[in-house]
């Protein structure tokens, strides 16, 4: 799918998931980055501002999606593009395609599917269980042009009225364009409004947002649903493993999934080579992924859910981030627990 793109620098992931092992599967060929942001800068519901350095690259991710296909290729995988794949589970494995007869046996499978997961459903994942309205964002996004925005700060609004439940950003792409969109959960939604009118409410009449967007024109529009409430509970089968969004890997405080899919992905694909090579257990897969994120997964789950408290009342949600200043919100956005905030954290969670 294309999304924000906005991919944080090696750098930054090292500081973020520091026992992540092989960060080397996040590296992202030169010629896929359209352009590079240097901070973050957060605008609260009544207009405050807080930027911190973060460095992060704003990906092509049409570009960056064919690099990793080519990749994948030139390990002798063969891609099939276009076709609507099932999972029909046996006792060995299972098999995978359009229909039962046109389908191929895999051993070993794993649900790369995203979210919500079909072969995760199949294979007795509770990918059901999971969807629970605080649990899922719909997010939308509109690619703009001929902004005059700043080039090198992404900004995520916290805006209760136009993004109720999550947020709204302007991820600035190079050459005047942007990636402008919100993300919002279903219980925040008071008024009787459609996703898209919301995302005009944001472009036109968020206070800083619409300044900053004037003159800008809508090029195209994507939109999709994304799992926020941390991983599955269990994200592994006798012979499937569920990596990405259909296991739930997206960081729940600031939405980030890409590099936590392409993560997660390796250490499945290393769960399945030991399984092959030494009859390894599947579960190894599950032990990896919570040995090297668990914790930072575990604590942006806490962190959504105690900001859950306040995110419908936008005086209390700006008084919140005052008193919290620049470098407790920075933070939180990355997954930690802010220095003495954590009995507090867990209280309100
Ligand atoms: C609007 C929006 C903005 C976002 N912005 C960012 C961002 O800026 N940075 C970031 O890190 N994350 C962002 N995310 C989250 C990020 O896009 C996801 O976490 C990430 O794409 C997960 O990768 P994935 O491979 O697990 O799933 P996906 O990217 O969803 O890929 C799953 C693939 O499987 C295919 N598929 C599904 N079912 C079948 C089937 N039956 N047969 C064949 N193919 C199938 C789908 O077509 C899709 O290509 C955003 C998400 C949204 C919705």
């Amino acid at each position: 799918m294309r999304c924000g793109e906005y991919y944080p620098v090696r750098a930054e992931m090292e500081k973020l998931l520091p026992r992540v092992k092989n960060l080397d599967v996040i590296d992202a060929p030169p010629e896929t980055v359209d352009t590079t942001c240097r901070s973050i800068r957060l605008i609260s519901p009544k207009g405050h501002e807080f930027e911190f350095p973060f460095a992060a690259h704003i990906l092509d991710r049409h570009l960056f999606e064919s690099r990793l296909g080519d990749l994948a290729r030139s390990h002798g995988a063969d891609i099939d593009i276009g076709v609507q794949a099932h999972y029909f589970p046996d006792e060995q494995g299972g098999w995978v395609g359009p229909t039962r007869e046109k389908a191929v046996h895999g051993d070993i499978i794993i649900a790369a599917d995203g979210y919500p997961s079909e072969t995760a459903e199949r294979a007795g994942l509770p990918e059901r269980a999971y969807a629970g309205p605080y649990a899922v964002a719909t997010n939308i996004e509109y690619l703009m042009t001929d902004l005059n925005v700043e080039q090198d700060v992404a900004e995520m609004y916290m805006d209760p009225r136009y993004s109720p439940g999550g947020y709204g950003w302007i991820i600035p792409k190079g050459h005047g364009r942007a990636n402008v969109g919100i993300g919002i959960r279903e219980p925040y939604v008071q008024r009787d409004w459609q996703i898209r009118d919301l995302l005009t409410g944001f472009i036109e009449k968020n206070t800083v947002a619409s300044k900053r967007l004037t003159g800008g024109k809508k090029a195209s529009m994507i939109g999709d649903s994304l799992p926020v409430d941390g991983p599955l509970s269990r994200t592994y089968s006798d012979r499937v493993m569920a990596v990405g969004d259909a296991a739930g890997m997206v960081m729940p405080t600031n939405g980030g999934g890409i590099q936590t899919a392409l993560i997660t992905g390796d250490l499945a694909a290393e769960a399945a080579v030991n399984y092959f090579e030494h009859q390894t257990p599947l579960s190894s897969y599950e032990a990896s992924w919570k040995d090297q994120i668990g914790l930072e997964m575990e604590n942006s789950k806490l962190m959504r859910q105690a900001s859950d408290r306040v995110m419908a009342h936008g005086f209390l949600f700006d008084l919140m981030l005052r008193i919290m200043g620049t470098k407790r919100i920075a933070d939180v956005i990355m997954c930690q627990i802010p220095g003495g905030m954590g009995s507090f954290m867990r209280l309100l969670a």
